[in-house]
Parts: C-alpha cells; structure tokens; sequence
C-alpha cells in the first residue's frame, strides 16, 4: 500500500518491488519473449537537417541499432540473425520485432506500412515496437499504428523524451522540448496505443529535484511502459568530446541506485518498467563501466529497495 493507502501490487509477475516487463512476458505468454531489433534504414529529423544535423549528443551514427543488424539488409534476415544469437530458446520461444535504429516513424505511410508488414511476417512474432521521437508522431501513423491491435500481441511506440527539463534537452541537443513530449503521448493516447518512454537520469545539470519532477510529470501521464538508462558516454559520440573536455560528473552505482529507487518510488504502479539502466557492450562503453555488470546492478536495486520497505509507487500522489 503507497502512502495514500492505495495499492496496484507492483511486481505483481515476479514478486519484485517493481513491475519489470519481462516478468510481465513471461506471464501473459507463458514462454521465453525475445524482442528482434531492426535497423530499417530509416534517418532521423535530429540528423538529416530537418531539426538538426549533428543528433543526440548520446547518439552514435548507428543511432541506436544493435550490432546484430549490421551490415545486414533485409528485415527479415536481420531478425534471423537476432534470433541464432539466442541460446536459450525452445520451439515455444515467441519474439517481438523491435523497431530500434534511428526514427521509425519517420517515413511516408506507405513506406512504413511495407516495413511493419514484413516485420511481422513470421508466425513467431507476437509484438511489434517502435521507436521513434517525439516530433515524428501524427494521426496519420498513429492509425497505421493502430491497425497492428489484436489480443494477445504486444504492441507499442517507444518515445525517446529522456527527461522532461528543457535546459536537459538542450543540453542533450534533442531538438524537441519536453512540452512536445506530453503533446505526443497525449496523441498517442487517444489511438489506444501503449507507449513506452525512455529517460536518462544523471543528465549534468539536474539536480535530484528535477529527476523526480520527470517521475512525477511521468506518471500524471498516460504513460505505460518505461525505460530508463543513466548518462553514459559511448565511444565516438559528441557526448565523448563534450566529457573530455569538461569532465563532469558521472553517476557511481551507489548514487545511481539511490536515484532510481527515488525515482521507481515515484512511478505509478501500473507502468511496466523495461529497463533498469543503461546497457552497452564494454567494446564501445568508456564511462562508467559499472553497467557491464548488469547482475550486480540489478541485485543492488532489489537490496536497496528491500533495506527501504519500499517499492514502485510507494510516493506516488495520484490515484490509480
Ligand atoms: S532522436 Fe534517436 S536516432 Fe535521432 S539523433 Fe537522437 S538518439 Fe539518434
């Protein structure tokens, strides 16, 4: 029960203090779900001078995109090669196509139609997710969108908001303000659509008071899902020149666990939390390296959250 004498049962799937979207898969699915990333060779408005053309000060060129589409042109190959990167798959395993490099809304109808449908050509896959900005968002895709709705498949829109202090995304050079943000999910909103946001927590700059106004403008949302990383600085980004010249501070894993349990408290309950913290390969990860290991990471925000009593929406103020 939160402080309001409210209680959604926050990792109601897994017993964790926090809903966490791959117990929630395996729940709803009763198998393994593995999401297949795809780089379908879209751009991005942050890129191609639209709104900008040096991008996100995090992005590196391949915006995104996992090492296992590279060099690989088809989707349906892509997704191949995603799946024989998996060991522990069975003739049950079900897989999401996972829209992933650059903006994936960011093309002509048609155009998207085409891609999405090749996508899901394969009776394995039982989702479809799609990243994309928030400016890239219009009722005309959004009805595209909506189209792919059917039980018993998983589909969403990824927003990249990152936080939802506009001095944070100057700095980040998003091109978009946190104002668009709510615009768009509001939209998103009304085609019945579930919407994943990302963030960042740890942007230099924001203090711990803005961090929580980001949860809490969050969960006031009608937000469903969501990602969050901590500022990283991966190789050959404009990110990696701006730290080697400024060396501002990064996050330790103590101060990281810290914030996110904040931040998890402040969450609603309901929002299905897909990410615990950023996640590069340590081949093109400078700072911090903590991350690579994810286990200790992950166990150290379970232990944080069992020595506080505390879980998801524990501060939460609204009703749900
Ligand atoms: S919006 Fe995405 S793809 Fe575009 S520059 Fe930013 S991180 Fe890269």
């Amino acid at each position: 029960m939160n402080r309001n004498g409210n209680y959604n049962n926050p990792g109601q799937w897994s017993g964790k203090p926090f809903n966490f979207f791959g117990d929630y898969l395996f729940d709803r699915y009763s198998c393994r779900v593995f999401k297949l990333p795809i780089n379908a060779g879209l751009s991005c408005p942050n890129r191609d001078g639209t709104t900008g053309s040096k991008g996100c000060i995090f992005c590196s060129d391949e915006g995104s995109a996992s090492p296992s589409t590279s060099g690989i042109k088809t989707i349906q190959l892509q997704m191949e090669n995603a799946i024989n990167t998996f060991s522990r798959t069975d003739e049950h395993t079900k897989y999401i196509a996972y829209f992933q490099a650059f903006s994936n809304t960011y093309a002509p109808v048609h155009i998207l139609e085409k891609l999405y449908d090749e996508a899901l050509s394969s009776t394995e896959v039982t989702g479809l997710m799609i990243g994309t900005r928030p400016d890239c968002i219009s009722r005309e895709i959004l009805k595209l969108i909506q189209k792919y709705k059917k039980e018993n498949f998983e589909l969403w829109i990824e927003l990249g908001i990152q936080s939802m202090k506009n001095e944070s995304l100057d700095f980040l050079n998003r091109g978009h303000s946190a104002e668009k943000s709510i615009e768009s999910i509001n939209l998103i909103s009304e085609y019945d659509i579930p919407v994943c946001v990302h963030v960042i927590l740890g942007i230099p700059g924001e203090t711990w008071d803005d961090m929580m106004r980001t949860a809490d403008i969050i969960s006031s949302l009608p937000v469903h899902g969501i990602k969050i990383h901590h500022m990283h600085i991966i190789k050959d980004t404009e990110l990696e020149n701006i730290y080697n010249i400024k060396h501002f501070n990064l996050m330790t894993l103590k101060q990281y666990v810290s914030a996110l349990c904040d931040f998890i408290e402040r969450l609603r309950p309901d929002i299905t939390i897909h990410r615990l913290m950023g996640d590069r390969h340590e081949d093109t990860l400078l700072y911090p390296k903590w991350s690579t290991h994810k286990g200790t990471v992950q166990q150290a925000i379970e232990n944080e959250f069992k020595n506080r009593g505390t879980f998801q929406g524990f501060l939460y103020n609204g009703e749900f």
